[in-house]
């Protein structure tokens, strides 16, 4: 886990971020992940607000930084041996500005304040690049639904959502999925609160086709950052054909990232989970790719098993990055796994692409020393709202009550990515090169803070 960062500043700039980010700290005590994404989105803006002193007047970053709405519940359950079982539940309301709340549920041990108020904050820039009216949230739980029977995780998702449907609603704050929510989950809370509310409406998006999901939806992160990579490589004369890629975990984003990536003729060569990382050198095809979803989606194994069915290499404890030699890497599995030490084997191993398909995998160290290189490198809030831009066209065809097809949706999202991609090479210029860090965060900023502005005090 990164540290929370307390070091004495130099420049007039990094005196305004070490004071702003001391009074976050103070506020927000021990929620170190939260405090990591507040102080790379205040570097990017603090300056823009030095030549833009509207939102600044108006202290629209010291209120974007606190949440409109924080919810905290006790999610009792009774597992299969009939006894009783606790686990806290939480929704962030972060921010409603240009649409109702919107963001995924997590469900993982390590589930706290501090991680999910980090998501919510970056879900809010996100979803405002997307250009869809759609504010920011996120919530979930310190279940671990692995090893869990099916009835079980129902009875916990039931549970859960019994609380959290007093406070969601179509037009208010839509969750979806995210680590530990799959269609599986989404389903049994929807169910849940249809059953609760007697209202058949798209307060979850996510959901199964024969219930008002969208085509597309499960494979949009991962192929929305895989779409973004492209045009990232574009600026270079570059494409992903022929292009050899490290992905990192095996779950939703990860397997349609691959899946993507395949389809363009790049040849992906790991894939992780939290036990360990494949090595396949001879490629993972689209056949390799089938049995990993069924294994992964289905049979909730290990990929261990994967290199024993195909014979590859596995790394048990390890992550892909300083152990082989890639052109693309996409992180897509969590926060923080990849730091500086793998960074630095990365860009000494010829790198020219890293796009976070998970949230903010990449340490702040990492990430300097990507832009130090001048490395494309794509922060999660750009690379990775493909998810959450087909959740909102998931709404827009829940309120038309109409489903478009695969290849509209299609298009639209990579559309989406292009013009997300458009933002931050607007917002991002630096001397020749891009910064994508700082083009996404002002680029997300701006459209929030303009309706901060025009809503008054609120
Ligand atoms: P998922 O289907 O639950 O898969 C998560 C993957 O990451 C699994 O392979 C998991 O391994 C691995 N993982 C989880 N925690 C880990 C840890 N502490 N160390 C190492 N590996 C770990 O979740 P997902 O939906 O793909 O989400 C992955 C990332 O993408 C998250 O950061 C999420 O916030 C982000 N994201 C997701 C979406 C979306 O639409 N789903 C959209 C935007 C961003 P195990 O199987 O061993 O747990």
């Amino acid at each position: 886990m990164a540290k929370s960062k307390t070091s004495a500043p130099a420049s007039t700039h990094e005196k305004q971020v070490h004071a702003f980010m001391q009074q976050v700290i103070a506020r927000n005590p021990g929620e170190i992940e939260f405090h990591q994404a507040v102080h790379e989105v205040a570097e990017a803006v603090i300056p823009f607000l030095e030549e833009h002193p509207k939102y600044k007047k108006a202290r629209i970053l010291e209120r974007i930084v606190e949440p409109e709405r924080v919810i905290m519940f006790r999610v009792p359950w009774i597992d299969d041996k009939g006894e009783f079982q606790v686990n806290r539940g939480f929704r962030i309301q972060m921010n409603s500005a240009i649409g109702p709340y919107k963001g995924g549920l997590r469900f993982h041990p390590s589930v706290y304040l501090g991680i999910l108020k980090f998501l919510a904050f970056e879900q809010v820039f996100k979803n405002s690049l997307t250009t869809l009216p759609m504010g920011g949230g996120k919530g979930g739980s310190d279940f671990d639904p692995k090893g869990k029977s099916d009835n079980e995780v129902m009875r916990f998702c039931q549970s859960f959502a019994t609380e959290l449907s007093k406070h969601i609603g179509a037009d208010t704050d839509v969750p979806a999925g995210d680590i530990g929510v799959g269609g599986r989950e989404v389903a049994y809370m929807f169910g849940q609160y249809k059953r609760l509310r007697n209202e058949f409406t798209g307060v979850l998006t996510g959901k199964g086709i024969t219930f008002g999901g969208s085509l597309i939806r499960p494979e949009a992160t991962g192929y929305g950052c895989v779409y973004f990579t492209q045009e990232m490589l574009a600026t270079k004369k570059k494409s992903m054909k022929g292009a050899v890629v490290g992905i990192s975990g095996s779950g939703n984003v990860a397997q349609y990232a691959a899946e993507k990536v395949i389809q363009l003729g790049g040849k992906v060569v790991t894939m992780s989970d939290s036990d360990g990382f494949i090595h396949d050198e001879k490629g993972i095809d689209s056949k390799k790719l089938a049995y990993i979803m069924e294994l992964k989606n289905e049979k909730r194994g290990r990929l261990k098993e994967y290199a024993d069915a195909f014979g590859c290499k596995y790394y048990p404890g390890k992550t892909p990055w300083q152990h082989v030699k890639v052109d693309i890497a996409l992180p897509c599995a969590t926060q923080n796994e990849l730091n500086e030490a793998d960074a630095k084997a990365l860009v000494k191993n010829g790198i020219l692409a890293v796009a976070e398909g998970a949230n903010m995998p990449c340490t702040p160290e990492a990430v300097n020393c990507f832009i130090d290189h001048e490395i494309l490198f794509a922060p999660g809030k750009a690379s990775n709202a493909g998810g959450v831009a087909v959740s909102g066209l998931e709404m827009s065809q829940n309120s038309l009550r109409l489903s478009w097809t695969r290849e509209e949706v299609d298009q639209r999202l990579h559309k989406i990515m292009q013009d997300i991609h458009s933002t931050c090479l607007k917002y991002g210029k630096q001397g020749k090169s891009v910064n994508y860090v700082k083009g996404a965060n002002i680029g997300g900023f701006v459209k929030v803070a303009e309706a901060m502005l025009a809503q008054g005090h609120v």
